[in-house]
């Protein structure tokens, strides 16, 4: 299956199960959250005219050429008076323009005589330097939709509205499990034929990141009636989200389990690295079922489940920022399914970590974006492809 006709089904599903219940929360717990209810704003902001500069306001009539006495000075969290016919005021920036003024001048261009008046060097023009009201939003604006995704930028932007409360989408609870009696946790000795746990630490990671709620449901061994019965002790999460286990393999004891108390689609993939890729439910409770080899899980991850995770808390968009990049390295052989290469910018161009094997997780530690190598293709030196920051898609 082609990876967009996979997203899109994805992204279906989860449109038709959205999380619905929202909370109240103050600013500071909002970092990660999405916005339930779009934010209007109530203010006009600037709220009243100000000065972008140190210097003089002034009303431009009022320059004839003859200096002007200083009538007032006005700093910053001042309420000035109205200002005086025929006078300037000295302001600084971020000060209220006072009423009457419709023009400052920066202190650079104005020269205090020996009186203390002032003259200007320089021709004015109505209304330079001064920042108009409502110059970045009026009241009853929509300044952000519902659906955005709430970072350092947009709390910003809400605080400077007076808001201190945000109305967000509840967190969506998502219960990672990780499959196989290979995994054994880190921290105990390794037994002979055992791994430790890397699918565990990742994604509970990335997920807290994401903002989700993380039930950390373990490691599930092969075995098909302890499947079952952990399967079902999962009903309060909105979504289990397991690796490994979700090949063709005998041991294939998640998708048997789906089957019989659930649904269970299973797609081939037509990228690298993460061919298989479970989607279903148990008892109602939706599973998506990731490759267990850690780039795999990395990779499916980023490009279906994070979308799936965004799209079912209302988020539009989606799709991380891609760009194209030139190519530092040859790819001679095309390949049936489309590549995600482990890679890095250098000198503006893309190169990739040396071994690309879906067990290997160090090659993304190295790397700083996904290289998208189409399906089919053979690249030289110097031709394009996408890039996807790491950057993008982990947060
Ligand atoms: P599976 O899909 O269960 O056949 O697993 C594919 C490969 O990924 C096997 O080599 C597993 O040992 C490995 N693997 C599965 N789960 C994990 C995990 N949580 N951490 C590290 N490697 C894993
Ligand atoms: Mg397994």
């Amino acid at each position: 299956m082609p990876l967009e006709e996979a997203l899109e089904r994805l992204l279906a599903m989860a449109a038709a199960a959205p999380i619905s219940e929202r909370e109240r929360l103050p600013l500071a717990e909002c970092d990660g959250r999405v916005l339930a209810q779009a934010l209007i704003s109530t203010l006009d902001l600037p709220p009243w005219p100000n000065s972008a500069m140190d210097g003089y306001a002034l009303r431009l009539a009022d320059w004839t050429g003859e200096p002007l006495v200083v009538s007032q000075r006005i700093f910053a969290g001042a309420a000035p008076e109205p200002l005086s016919p025929g006078t300037c005021a000295r302001i600084f920036t971020g000060a209220p323009v006072p009423l009457g003024a419709d023009c400052v001048e920066m202190q650079e261009n104005a020269e205090v005589q020996a009186d203390q008046r002032v003259v200007f060097t320089q021709a004015l023009r109505v209304e330079q330097n001064i920042r108009p009201q409502g110059q970045e939003t009026t009241v009853g604006e929509e300044v952000l939709p519902a659906g955005t995704r709430l970072g350092p930028i947009e709390l910003g932007l809400a605080a400077s509205l007076g808001c201190d409360q945000l109305e967000v989408v509840r967190r969506v609870r998502v219960a990672v499990l990780s499959t196989g009696d290979e995994l054994i946790e880190p921290g105990l000795p390794l037994g002979p034929g055992q791994i430790y746990n890397s699918n565990r630490r990742l994604l509970c990671s990335w997920l807290a990141r994401l903002g989700c709620e993380v039930i950390d449901a373990g490691i599930l061994p092969d075995d098909l009636q302890q499947t079952r019965t952990r399967l079902a002790a999962l009903d309060s999460v909105d979504l289990i989200l397991s690796t490994g286990g979700v090949s063709v393999g005998e041991a294939d004891f998640l998708g048997v389990a789906l089957r019989e108390e659930g649904e269970l689609v299973l797609w081939k993939l037509a990228i690298k690295p993460g061919k298989p890729l479970t989607f279903g439910h148990f008892q109602g409770v939706p599973v998506i079922g990731l490759p267990g080899n850690p780039a795999s899980t990395l990779v499916t991850f980023a490009l279906l489940a994070r979308p799936y995770l965004l799209r079912r808390q209302g988020v539009e968009a989606v799709q991380p920022l891609r760009f194209e990049v030139p190519v530092g390295f040859a790819w001679p052989k095309p390949g049936n399914r489309r590549e995600y290469l482990r890679g890095r910018l250098e000198h503006g161009r893309a190169i990739i970590y040396r071994n690309q094997s879906s067990g290997v997780l160090r090659s993304a530690a190295w790397a700083e974006g996904l290289v998208e190598v189409l399906e089919g293709t053979t690249l030289k030196e110097g031709d394009r492809v996408n890039f996807i920051p790491l950057s993008e898609v982990l947060g």
